[in-house]
């Protein structure tokens, strides 16, 4: 599937929609879920334009995927989550329901 650059999070990451940020550098943007699952639910995502962790994984550079796990590390501890535990996931596709076609990891 191609990448869309009118998906919803290539609109926050333009700052075209305003998102709730918890955390961003270089490579990595993480915001408030709209509609939050849990007492904490953040998106993590690339700034990269990548749909999926397939795409991810084959196209992002070794810095770039470095970045992302890392600010998952990253955003669980400074939210206090890591005493705690906390789960990550991630929805590829239809089968799965992935609603939003710009790879993000839900914490
Ligand atoms: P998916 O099903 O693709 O894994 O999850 C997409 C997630 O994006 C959903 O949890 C949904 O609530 C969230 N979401 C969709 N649109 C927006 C938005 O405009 N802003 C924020 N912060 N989250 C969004």
């Amino acid at each position: 599937m191609a990448y869309d650059p009118d998906n919803i999070f290539a609109k926050i990451l333009r700052g075209e929609i305003p998102c709730k940020k918890v955390y961003e550098d270089d490579h990595v943007l993480a915001f408030d879920d709209v509609n939050p699952q849990a007492p904490v639910h953040v998106l993590v995502i690339p700034k990269g334009a990548y749909v999926s962790m397939a795409d991810f994984t084959e196209h992002a550079t070794d810095a770039e995927i470095a970045g992302l796990i890392r600010a998952v590390g990253r955003v669980a501890e400074e939210l206090g989550l890591v005493e705690g535990g906390w789960r990550l996931l991630a929805n590829h596709g239809r089968d799965a329901h992935q609603e939003v076609m710009h790879l993000h990891l839900h914490i």
